[in-house]
C-alpha cells in the first residue's frame, strides 16, 4: 500500500491509500486500505493518518482514525503514533498470540509528522522547498 497525508496552503488536508491488497488474498477480501478510519483517515483541523500492513490486525484498531483522535487530543503525531500503535501491538499478541506487520504515518495540520512501525518501512516527507527519505526498521516504543 502507498498511503498519503497532504496539507496544503490554505490548511485544507487530504489522505489517499492505494493498494493491491495482500499476496495471495481471497477472492473479495476488503483491506483497511479503503476503509475510512483503518486505512485512512483526516480531519484538516486535527491531522490525517495512513496505514500499510496487514490489513486485518489494523482494522481491528481502527488505527488511523484513532491516530488522528489522540491529535486531536493534543498529542504530536509521533505521540499519537507511539500511543496508538505499540500498546495495539501488544494487545494483538496478547489476544491473539501474534501480530501483523504493519506502519503508519502520520501527520497534523501544523506539517509536523509521526510515524509507527514494527517492520522495515520506507517514508517520504517533503514539502514546496525539500523532500526525504527515510528508512525505518522495528523502531518499537
Ligand atoms: N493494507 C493492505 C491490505 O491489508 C496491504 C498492504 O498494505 O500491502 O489490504
Amino acid at each position: 500500500t502507498v498511503g498519503a497525508i497532504t496539507l496544503d496552503l490554505q490548511g485544507s488536508m487530504a489522505a489517499a491509500t492505494s493498494t493491491s491488497g495482500l499476496f495471495m488474498k481471497k477472492a473479495g477480501r476488503i483491506g483497511d486500505s479503503p476503509l475510512s478510519g483503518s486505512g485512512f483517515y483526516v480531519d484538516s483541523e486535527v491531522g490525517g493518518a495512513a496505514a500499510t500492513g496487514l490489513g486485518e490486525d489494523i482494522m481491528k484498531g481502527c488505527l488511523s482514525y484513532e491516530i488522528v483522535r489522540l491529535m486531536a487530543d493534543g498529542k504530536t503525531p509521533q505521540e499519537a503514533c507511539d500511543q496508538a500503535v505499540y500498546p495495539f501491538i501488544e494487545k494483538l499478541k496478547k489476544r491473539y498470540g501474534k501480530a501483523g506487520e504493519f506502519s503508519l504515518v502520520a501527520m497534523n495540520h501544523k506539517g509536523e509528522w509521526g510515524v509507527a512501525t514494527n517492520v522495515e518501512f520506507t517514508f517520504s516527507v517533503g514539502n514546496e522547498q525539500k523532500a526525504s527519505r527515510i528508512l525505518m526498521a522495528n523502531p518499537g516504543p
